[in-house]
């Protein structure tokens, strides 16, 4: 996953670029990246994961000028590249997973075509992204040739000396909107980087559109599609609360996921919490239908790291997560908690840093209360970090029914009413250790969201491509 921001402006646009891009830093956690032009490309990339993006591009703010730029955080490849090509230089950031990238790399190579970003020993996709760019007559062949070759998912923003172009994915998994304060013309995966800087939300780029943002204002160089898909998990979990995508607010989801699984619930409890950060708002929505007070019996401690910050090794990560949340003693002893969250990964999280505080300091009951249904695939389009055999719905099916789980429908395990799905859920609630469990069902959440179903990805329950 990343985040882009780009701006063109008639002034300097560094500052703009700042703060917009760090408006994105809940995309990601490895690397940051900005490039401003003036008569050059000036780039900057930082390793961001043991230091938040302000911290470490802030020095550097004085020395870049430019009326034009780009900047990206990201939970991958070190951007923006800078590619030389027979049509000029341009930069370009990316957001997305190249499903097929053996298979570009392959094409690029036999063309004599060579890379040379390797991170880690492995080719950056924004580079493979660049030269496939490059092969074309010029930035807008280049990245309709893109937006047709990939499979798997990827938004892009190029910098040219005309402009920024803005690109949205074939499907639009990953949201493009652009914004406007007077002259200056920005772009953004998400819209929280608009009200504080200024600009006002003009235009959604539609699957598969190309947009020039210049000084002049917006062209329009490749009109875009009606089908969509954009990632139903934008609103559960990976967007900020203070965006909107389709126009739809992710707080307000967030509070209407809270609201139905309130609504289905006829258990007792003392107080209804959220896991910090993401399970907030879902939470505030189920405290707001069930007339059970919200109150914080785990309390996030913030201060030396944000949300951006990554240990270098498991071990750190582990012991930072678990000094992050701190339970309130005063408030948990004696309580029968509801803790709402927005999903279930890998579990572990949830159970050593959140369940386990709470009855190690004397609750009575925890009810846990998930925003979406048990994920059954991995994300194949945005986001890299998850495998099948990590996922708490798969691992308790292959727990229960072992290798005959795997011929199990995916539709028996989305259906609340089979036995198949009750097993499940017991299993997971059981690891957890929790009192009880229950999931939002897709058509809960796919209302909570307002959308048609047929607009949104879904793919992470359901394993239906489009
Ligand atoms: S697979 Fe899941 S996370 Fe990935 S785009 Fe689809 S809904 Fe979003």
């Amino acid at each position: 996953m990343s985040g882009l921001f780009g701006v063109v402006s008639r002034r300097d646009c560094v500052q703009t670029l700042f703060y917009g891009t760090d408006y994105h830093s809940h995309l990601g956690t490895q690397k940051a990246g900005m490039v401003v032009l003036n008569s050059r490309l000036q780039r900057s990339i930082h390793d961001i994961s043991t230091s938040q993006f302000k911290s470490k591009f802030i020095e550097e703010l004085p020395k870049m000028k430019g009326t034009m730029g780009l900047g990206v955080i990201s939970d991958s490849n070190p951007q923006p590249i800078i590619i030389a090509s027979s049509f000029g230089n341009f930069a370009l950031v990316t957001n997305g997973l190249l499903e097929n990238k053996n298979e570009l790399v392959a094409e690029i190579k036999s063309q004599g075509g060579s890379f040379s970003e390797l991170s880690a020993g492995v080719i950056n996709s924004t580079e493979v992204v660049g030269k496939l760019i490059a092969q074309k007559k010029d930035i807008v062949a280049g990245i309709t040739s893109v937006l047709a070759k990939v499979r798997g998912s990827v938004s892009l923003l190029v910098l040219g000396n005309e402009g920024v172009y803005a690109a949205r994915d074939h499907w639009g998994r990953t949201p493009l909107i652009i914004g406007q304060k007077s002259r200056t013309w920005v772009v953004a995966s998400e819209t929280c980087a608009f009200p504080n800087l200024g600009f006002t939300p003009v235009k959604e780029l539609l699957p598969g559109e190309i947009v020039l943002l210049t000084k002049n204002g917006l062209q329009e160089k490749r009109s875009g599609r009606l089908q969509e898909k954009i990632c139903a998990f934008l609103w559960i979990y990976t967007g900020y609360p203070a965006s909107s995508y389709d126009g739809v607010a992710v707080e307000a989801v967030r509070e209407r996921c809270g609201i139905n699984l309130a609504k289905r619930d006829k258990i007792k409890a003392d107080l209804v919490t959220g896991v910090p950060d993401s399970g907030i708002a879902h939470a505030l929505g189920y405290a707001q239908a069930s007339g059970i007070p919200y109150r914080r019996p785990l309390v996030k401690y913030t201060s030396g790291y944000g949300r951006s910050y990554t240990p270098p090794s498991q071990q750190i990560r582990d012991q930072v997560a678990k000094m992050k949340l701190i339970p309130i003693k005063d408030v948990i002893a004696g309580k029968s908690i509801v803790i709402c969250d927005d999903s279930i990964v890998r579990g572990t999280q949830l159970k050593n840093q959140a369940l386990e505080k709470l009855w190690h300091d004397g609750a009575k009951a925890i009810h846990v209360r998930i925003a979406c249904p048990p994920l059954l695939f991995p994300c194949r389009y945005c986001l890299s970090t998850r495998t099948r055999k990590e996922l708490a719905a798969r691992r308790a099916i292959k727990k229960a029914y072992g290798s005959a789980g795997k011929k199990i429908p995916v539709a028996k395990l989305l259906d609340e009413t089979t036995p198949e799905y009750q097993k499940m859920i017991k299993t997971i609630c059981q690891e957890l250790g929790a009192t009880s469990l229950r999931y939002q069902s897709i058509k809960e959440m796919v209302k909570a969201i307002g959308l048609p179903r047929n607009r949104l990805c879904l793919f992470c329950w359901n394993g239906q491509e489009a």
